[in-house]
C-alpha cells in the first residue's frame, strides 16, 4: 500500500532530493505548499534534534499524514559551536544567505587556516499522526570555513564551506557530489532506512 508523506518544506529543492532519496519506498511524497499548510513552526528547540521533532509532530498532526521534518545548521569550531540552531536567523528575518555569510568571514577575519574547521550537522525526524510514531536519524559533514565565498550552487553558507578532500567549496560541487557527502544526504539516507522498516512492519 502507498502512504502518502508530507516533507515539512517550503522548498521545492529539498522536496526534489528527498523524492530522489525516498523513490524506491511505497510513498507518495507530498508538501507543505502542495497541501495548503502554510503554518510556520518556530524552531524555538535548542537542538536541531528537539527542532526536527517539533516540526514533524506539529505538521503530522495538522495534516493527520506521516510527516518527514528536518533541521540543519553550521557548528563553527573557532566560534564555539555558532551559528549552530540561529543558521538561518542570526543576522534578523530580512538578512540574505550573503549577509549571513559576510558576518561569519567578519566574525572570523583573524582565526588562523587551521583553526578554521566546522561541521555542517543536520537531524531528520519521522512521524506518524496516528500511532504517535516518531523516529530521528542525523548526518553531519566536516569541512573548512574559506576565507572569501567561491561557487554558485547550493544555497547558505555553501560558498564558504570548503572540503579539503575535493580542494573545492560545497558551492562548487555538483548537487549530485554534495548530496553524496552533504550531512542532509547522509541523515535522509539513515532516516529512510528507518522509514522503510517502519512501513514494513505496518504491513505486517
Ligand atoms: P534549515 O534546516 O533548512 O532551516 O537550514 C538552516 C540553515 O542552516 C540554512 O538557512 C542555512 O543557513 C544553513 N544550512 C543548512 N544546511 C545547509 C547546506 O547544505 N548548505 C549551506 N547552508 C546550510
Amino acid at each position: 500500500m502507498t502512504r502518502k508523506l508530507l516533507v515539512a518544506t517550503h522548498n521545492p529543492g529539498k522536496v526534489k532530493e528527498y523524492r530522489q532519496i525516498l523513490a524506491d519506498l511505497p510513498v507518495e511524497v507530498t508538501w507543505l505548499d502542495e497541501e495548503g499548510i502554510t503554518l510556520e513552526v518556530p524552531e524555538t528547540g535548542a537542538s536541531f534534534e528537539e527542532n526536527a521533532i517539533l516540526k514533524a509532530e506539529t505538521y503530522a498532526r495538522l495534516s493527520g499524514l506521516l510527516t518527514w521534518a528536518d533541521d540543519s545548521g553550521l557548528e563553527v569550531d573557532a566560534l564555539g559551536g555558532w551559528p549552530g540552531v540561529a543558521s538561518a536567523r542570526h543576522a534578523g528575518a530580512q538578512a540574505s544567505d550573503m549577509d549571513r555569510v559576510q558576518i561569519l568571514l567578519q566574525r572570523m577575519a583573524d582565526v588562523p587556516d587551521e583553526k578554521r574547521t566546522a561541521v555542517f550537522r543536520c537531524v531528520v525526524a519521522v512521524a506518524a499522526p496516528g500511532d504517535g510514531a516518531i523516529f530521528t536519524a542525523s548526518g553531519s559533514s566536516a569541512g573548512v570555513i574559506a576565507r572569501k565565498p567561491s561557487g554558485s550552487h547550493g544555497f547558505g553558507y555553501d560558498p564558504v564551506f570548503f572540503v579539503p578532500k575535493y580542494g573545492k567549496t560545497y558551492a562548487e560541487l555538483t548537487p549530485e557530489q554534495k548530496h553524496a557527502l552533504s550531512h542532509r544526504g547522509r541523515a535522509a539516507r539513515r532516516a529512510r532506512v528507518l522509514l522503510k522498516r517502519y512501513l514494513e512492519q505496518l504491513e505486517g
